[in-house]
């Protein structure tokens, strides 16, 4: 198969390095094939390919690029129970599903002949007529595959890796979308909310077990905040431990119902108990955001210590990753690290552009926000709808501040909250016929995660920056900048501020530039931007200064 020049140049380089024990991170735009490049590396390398991606979707693409590399070799991947099982509905957490009751925990021999999630999908609809179960029959795929695709907790996590059977060893293990690996810890966050409270409540059976939680729920709202940034809490909502078993108890039995009604949904009994549970380890710190409280760890080098175990080859790619440096003082990657910054490397342009315009008369600045800023912005975004020549990406730095912004601007428009849908989004503005402002938050579902392209081309035709990014500095920022003080030094506001805004503004243009044929309009309002740094880093040294 041709291979790009890119591609053709750099190969062997990177082969021979991994071979030399040292870990390769790939910085490489969206579209420049750099899915195929590394399971073509990892075959030379190991043989055998383990491929860790954010999430299910991201499945696809492997599995399309290993057939086109080798259609005769065998492709697998791995799901959680809430996605496999087929009495689960969608929201249900793994651990409300009780395998012990049922009748047809039998793993039979499957192979992957297509999409993966359409894969899935046939198995769960045949697996209840022909007696088998999709999970354990997706893990046993696993033991003669030569490419297997898993999801960040099934690598990271040691809970959910020592369930499969897998030695990485054997393998060489592709990280992707790798920009977003200090978020894994976010996987094992707990929250506790008033939602999840009055829907306990309402599956609840027992009176004494409505008691409880009613308390438990009064004493939630006298502690938490609205805001939306991390304030630590000095405690949580007690509960004795007989009253732990009582909701125990009752857990059980709704787990025991559901698999007798072949149909499992979530349980937020089930929640509340994990909250507590997680709390009662002491690893786990409070926190208020939003009105809920969140369970964080500051210890985040549990989840990256596996990348220094050098019996391991991995590559790290993303086409926003974070400098060597950061990798190695926030991550605290300590092993030899081979840093591809492709496109500096051969020297050449591989993916489309864009032009940039800066806003000098407008601030997301935290000490200048007014009414009067958000109906600025808001007549920003409708002067920029207006021109588009397709949809629009508007990227904020909070919700609070597109919900103040969002309200003004009266035209077709989609605002993402905690619902939001991917594949929804996907279908509403592939359907529509008429222009759409997609408004989302820096570091949320639709920044990272959004793919509208039609015949290769990306629909957003500009992208619209409100306000800086910045990460809130807030407890626990502050709290975790402490723990890796000696590491970062005096470079707190690099690493941990500048640096995660500018990969959060990238993955926002990157949704524009899908390939090297799309060009987008990228508008930077914040006076801020103008600064030889965001600059530098945006490569809009030629960008265009306005005003309203
Ligand atoms: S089908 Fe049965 S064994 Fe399989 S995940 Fe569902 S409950 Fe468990």
């Amino acid at each position: 198969m041709e291979l790009r020049d890119w591609q053709r140049q750099l190969k062997d380089k990177i082969i021979q390095y991994a071979k030399e024990g040292f870990l390769i991170a790939l910085n490489s735009p969206t579209g420049s094939g750099k899915t195929l490049f590394s399971l073509l590396i990892g075959l030379s390398v190991k043989g055998k390919v383990v491929f860790v991606v954010r999430t299910h979707n991201e499945y696809y693409p492997v599995y399309r690029d290993l057939k086109k590399l080798n259609s005769s070799m065998k492709f697998s991947f791995i799901v959680g129970k809430s996605t496999a099982c087929p009495f689960a509905s969608k929201d249900v957490d793994s651990e409300d599903i009780n395998c012990k009751y049922c009748e047809i925990r039998n793993a039979i021999e499957i192979g992957i002949d297509k999409s993966p999630l359409e894969k899935l999908e046939e198995l769960k609809k045949e697996a209840i007529q022909k007696g088998f179960c999709p999970y354990y029959s997706l893990l046993e795929a696993t033991e003669d595959a030569d490419v297997i695709a898993i999801t960040y907790p099934y690598f990271f996590i040691e809970k959910y890796r020592s369930l499969l059977n897998i030695d990485f060893t054997e393998y060489f293990i592709v990280i992707d979308e790798a920009h977003n690996i200090d978020k894994v810890g976010e996987i094992e966050e707990k929250v506790l909310s008033d939602f999840i409270l009055s829907m306990a409540i309402k599956q609840s059976r027992s009176k004494e077990v409505k008691s409880i939680l009613e308390r438990l729920r009064e004493e939630l709202k006298a502690l938490v905040y609205p805001d939306e940034k991390y304030i630590k809490l000095e405690k949580i909502p007690t509960l004795t431990s007989d009253e732990l078993s009582i909701l125990a108890d009752e857990y059980e039995e709704l787990k025991k119902e559901n698999m007798k009604l072949k149909k499992i949904t979530r349980i937020y009994l089930g929640s509340v108990l994990r909250f507590f549970a997680t709390y009662s380890t002491g690893l786990f710190i409070p926190f208020s955001f939003s009105n809920k409280i969140v369970l964080k760890t500051l210890d985040i080098s549990q989840y990256y210590s596996i990348l220094n175990d050098e019996r391991l080859s991995i590559l790290l790619m993303s086409g926003t990753l974070p400098p060597k440096e950061y990798l190695e003082k926030v991550l605290g990657i300590t092993r030899k690290i081979l840093y591809v910054d492709v496109e500096k490397e051969v020297k050449k342009k591989l993916t489309g552009s864009y032009e940039c315009r800066i806003a000098l008369d407008v601030t997301s600045k935290y000490d200048l926000r007014s009414d009067v800023m958000w109906k600025k912005y808001a007549s920003y975004l409708l002067k920029i709808y207006y021109q588009a020549k397709n949809h629009v990406l508007a990227v904020f730095p909070s919700y609070e501040i597109m919900r103040k912004v969002m309200d003004l601007v009266n035209v077709n428009k989609i605002v993402e909250d905690e619902r939001t849908s991917i594949d929804e989004i996907i279908k509403i503005v592939k359907e529509s016929e008429e222009k759409i402002i997609i408004a989302g938050v820096a570091r949320g579902k639709i920044t990272e995660g959004v793919e509208l392209t039609q015949d290769s081309k990306s629909l957003i035709s500009d992208v619209v920056l409100v306000g800086v990014p910045y990460p809130p500095e807030d407890d626990y920022m502050k709290m975790f900048s402490q723990k890796i003080a000696d590491k970062i030094g005096g470079k707190y506001r690099d690493f941990l501020i500048a640096i995660p805004a500018l990969i959060a503004v990238k993955q926002a243009i990157g949704r524009a530039i899908r390939s090297v044929n799309d060009h987008a309009e990228v508008w930077l309002l914040d006076k801020r931007y103008d600064s030889l740094w965001w600059k530098k880093n945006l490569n809009c040294f030629n960008s265009t200064k306005i005003r309203l």
